[in-house]
C-alpha cells in the first residue's frame, strides 16, 4: 500500500504540471482566436508614440508592461483602443461646434452612419473570410464609434459652457 502511494506522488504532480500547461496553452490559443483579424492602436509609455499592431501580435508579443516599441524599442507599447478610433482625429471639427443644435445634428447623422456600418458589417459576415476588406469595415465603425463619443462629449461641453 505505502509503495502504491509513494509511487502514485510523482504522477499526480506530473499530471498536474501538465493540466496547468495545457489549459495555458489552451487560454493563450483562445485570446488569439477572439482578437483574430483586429488591429488594435496601441501607444508607446517611453516615447509617447502611437502604431498599429494585429492584435494576435500583440497577445503574443506581451511581456509584463507591454509589447516592444518599433520606434525606441522598450517594451513598455500598450493597447489604447482599436485602429480607426484615435479621438484627436475629430478635435479640430469639434472645436468649431459651438452650439446644441449643430452637435445635435451631427450626432443624428453620425448615429445613422455607425448603424449603417454595423449592419453592412452583420450583411457581410465572418469579417476574417476576407481579411483586407475586414479590416476596413473594422476600422470605419471605430471611427464612427470615435466620432459619436466625440460629439457626446463635445455635447456635454457646450452645455457646461
Ligand atoms: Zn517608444
Amino acid at each position: 500500500m505505502k509503495i502504491v502511494i509513494l509511487a502514485a506522488a510523482p504522477v499526480a504532480i506530473i499530471a498536474a504540471w501538465w493540466w496547468n500547461g495545457s489549459n495555458e496553452r489552451t487560454w493563450n490559443q483562445e485570446a488569439i482566436e477572439s482578437v483574430a483579424g483586429v488591429i488594435y492602436r496601441v501607444k508607446c509609455d517611453k516615447c509617447g508614440r502611437q502604431f498599429e499592431m494585429p492584435a494576435e501580435q500583440y497577445v503574443s508579443k506581451f511581456k509584463n508592461a507591454g509589447v516592444p516599441c518599433p520606434f525606441c524599442d522598450s517594451q513598455s507599447a500598450y493597447k489604447v483602443g482599436e485602429a480607426g478610433d484615435d479621438p484627436e482625429q475629430f478635435k479640430e471639427e469639434m472645436s468649431r461646434i459651438t452650439t446644441v443644435a449643430e452637435v445635435q445634428d451631427k450626432l443624428e447623422d453620425a448615429e445613422a452612419e455607425y448603424a449603417e456600418i454595423k449592419r453592412k458589417i452583420q450583411e457581410f459576415g465572418d469579417l476574417n473570410a476576407d481579411p483586407e476588406r475586414g479590416a476596413e469595415l473594422r476600422r470605419e465603425r471605430a471611427r464612427l464609434r470615435a466620432k459619436v463619443n466625440a460629439l457626446n462629449m463635445r455635447w456635454s461641453e457646450i452645455l457646461a459652457g
